[in-house]
Formats: C-alpha cells, sequence, structure tokens
C-alpha cells in the first residue's frame, strides 16, 4: 500500500508550526473520529490522521520523516507509538505528547512515558577513533515552568473530574451489530487524569509541558561506526501524569577519511612506493591513526602486497580492543623519466632476465601459435 505524504495527510504545508498541525489534527480528528463520524472510511482516515501526526508532532520523528521520508531505515523509534488498537479520546491525547505509555484504563491516573528524540551526529574519522565530548542543543518537550506539569493556572483550579469522579476511565454503551455491548474507557472529560482543570495555564495552554531547548553533553565512545547509537536515559521529552521522560538517542555519522579506510576493526591504508624501493626493499614511515610507525619494506616487494601492524586498527567499540592496521602496497610506475633514468632502465632492461616473465611470455607465444593453426 502506498503511503500518503503525512503533511497532505493533514493538509498543512512542510514548514508548518506545531500550532498549525494540532489545529489540523483537532479539526480532522473530530471529524473522522470513527464513534462520531458519518464519513466514509472514517476509521482509516482516522488512523492515517493519527499517525502522521505522531510523526509530524514529534520534533526528533519529524525531522527523521523529512530527510527520510517512509523509507526511513529508523522509523518507529520513538516511544513505541501511540497503538491504533482502540480508538478513545485517550488516543489524541496521547498522540499530542507522542504515545507510548501505558494504556492499561484501568489504572487510575494514566502515567505516561515521554516520547524518544532521535537525533544525528556527525563527527570525524579521527573522533570515532577517540572519542570525544561534545554539547549538542536538543529541542524537546519539557515542564511547565509556570504550572509544574498540573497544566492548570493555579491550585484551586484542579478539581477532581465530575464526569468520572477521579477514576480516570467511564463505561460507555455502544450499539453493534451484536446489540448493546459496554466497554470502559478513558474518560472524554478528564483523558484519563481524574482530575478537571478549570482555568489553564497560560504558558503551556493546560497541556503541562512546554516546547524548549535543552543542551545536553554527549560522550562520544571510542570506536563507534556509522550508523550506531547511543541512548541518553531520560533525556528525551516530559513524561506526563507522573511518567518517565522519553530517552533520547544519538546516531552517529562518521565522515570518509582521506587516508583510512576501517572495515571492523581494521583500519586499510594504501601506501605508494617506487621501483627501486620494491626492487631494493627500504624502510619506510607509514601513518597509522596513533602517529607514524616504521614499515620494513623487503626487496622484491610486489604492487598489492599486504602488511600488518598489530593493534594500530580501530578500538572495538564494545571491548575496547584494538583491531589491525593493514598496509596495502602500490609499487608506482614512473610516468616522466629525466634522460638519466631513462638510460639507467634502458640499462637495466639489458640486464632484466627474470625467469618468471620469460616463461610467461614463452606460454604465450605457443598459445598463440596453436590457436593460429
Ligand atoms: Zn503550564
Ligand atoms: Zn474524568
Amino acid at each position: 500500500m502506498d503511503k500518503r505524504d503525512y503533511y497532505e495527510i493533514l493538509g498543512v504545508s512542510k514548514t508548518a508550526s506545531e500550532d498549525e498541525l494540532k489545529k489540523a489534527y483537532r479539526t480532522l480528528a473530530k471529524k473522522y473520529h470513527p464513534d462520531v463520524s458519518k464519513e466514509p472510511n472514517a476509521e482509516a482516515k482516522f488512523k492515517e490522521i493519527q499517525e502522521a501526526y505522531e510523526v509530524l508532532s514529534d520534533p526528533g520523528k519529524r525531522g527523521q520523516y523529512d530527510q527520510f521520508g517512509h523509507a526511513n531505515p529508523n522509523a518507529g523509534f520513538g516511544g513505541g507509538g501511540a497503538g491504533f488498537e482502540g480508538f478513545d479520546f485517550g488516543d489524541i491525547f496521547s498522540a499530542f505528547f507522542g504515545g507510548g505509555g501505558q494504556r492499561d484504563s484501568s489504572q487510575r491516573t494514566r502515567a505516561r512515558k515521554g516520547s524518544d528524540i532521535q537525533r544525528r551526529m556527525n563527527i570525524s574519522f579521527e573522533e570515532s577513533i577517540f572519542g570525544k565530548r561534545e554539547k549538542m542543543k536538543v529541542p524537546i518537550y519539557d515542564e511547565c515552568p509556570t504550572c509544574h506539569g498540573s497544566g492548570a493556572k493555579s491550585q484551586s483550579d484542579i478539581h477532581t473530574c465530575s464526569k468520572c469522579r477521579g477514576t480516570g476511565s467511564v463505561v460507555m454503551e455502544t450499539q453493534t451489530l451484536f446489540g448493546r455491548t459496554q466497554t470502559r474507557t478513558t474518560c472524554p472529560t478528564c483523558n484519563g487524569t481524574g482530575k478537571e482543570i478549570l482555568n489553564k495555564c497560560n504558558t503551556c495552554f493546560g497541556e503541562g509541558v512546554v516546547k524548549t531547548t535543552k543542551e545536553v553533553e554527549v560522550r562520544v565512545p571510542e570506536g563507534i561506526e556509522t550508523g550506531q547509537q547511543i541512548r541518553l536515559e531520560g533525556f528525551g521529552n516530559k513524561g506526563q501524569f507522573g511518567g518517565p521522560n522519553g530517552d533520547l538517542y544519538i546516531v552517529f555519522e562518521v565522515k570518509k577519511s582521506d587516508i583510512y579506510e576501517r572495515i571492523g576493526d581494521d583500519i586499510i591504508v594504501n601506501i605508494p612506493i617506487t621501483f627501486s624501493q620494491a626492487a631494493l626493499g627500504d624502510e619506510i614511515e607509514v601513518p597509522t591513526v596513533y602517529g607514524p610507525v616504521l614499515l620494513k619494506i623487503p626487496s622484491g616487494t610486489q604492487s598489492d602486497a599486504k602488511f600488518r601492524i598489530r593493534e594500530k586498527g580501530a578500538p572495538n567499540v564494545r571491548s575496547k580492543q584494538k583491531g589491525d592496521e593493514h598496509v596495502i602496497i602500490t609499487v608506482v610506475t614512473p610516468q616522466k623519466l629525466s634522460n638519466e633514468q631513462k638510460k639507467l632502465f634502458e640499462d637495466l632492461a639489458k640486464l632484466d632476465s627474470d625467469p618468471k616473465i620469460k616463461s610467461g611470455w614463452e606460454r604465450f607465444k605457443e598459445g598463440f601459435s596453436k590457436s593460429k593453426k
């Protein structure tokens, strides 16, 4: 099934503010709520709207969606999703905060875990080897400083919900094909909190949370690789009704190095040497991430010869044990010769008598004359 664009579903532009999103969602959720809607396919539409809002209202998920669309390989990170099995008003409410909370309707007040946030961090190759600490600004929903999360203007504005008498849930009768059924569902008046608020807080408009930016110090672990992530527990969006905060996930992207290539915990470097170094042997300096190391090139070294320097690779992100560095030699054929070099090569050519090359040439000639017959 082709998924529709989330912005299109909510009928907002890609640059829509949080308020615009919320307004669009509220209007559509009311229109298509399966309990009340007379529209065809209301249930499917409602699910679609709920999913779109759940993603776009979460700054981390929205960023990912903008970047990757529906193809996001990390989709489904944040907070377990709102779940679409039941359509009570609690679901609408949970969607405002990314959901993921306990859905036990028998619970008196519904503690909800705040939603998770995911951020990317770009680091250099060297930083991925040695790790570092970096401060990062993360937009999150945090407890409203005015009402401390209650959503009320003052303490006296908080009353026990008259509809559910503080239990947070109500029994609803619905007419179905099989007759009347009774279901216990989240109280629509108080959204399951058991409390009614007469005058809402002016800062957060009753939501108990406000959007803000928090500075987080991220410790980049030694040996981290592209696509690996760390979790900062409790650094995500604020939990509700006493629920724990969400988590912050940092996904790393390691920039390619001009010199090194990492394969597993090993590091590969390509080193060019001259004809004479290859023929006569030499001791050369090769770079490692820990500083240059002397490497003995034996005489008669061929192109593509490999040498291993132990424990100069990357540290394993878990065990911290270092891999090896593999040096791959390229023997470089000179492209421009001075007159003197040319003369020397000509003299050398007269002396060249490598048996392997000769027998190879003989074999080629033999094969050639055979195929002509
Ligand atoms: Zn407030
Ligand atoms: Zn209530």
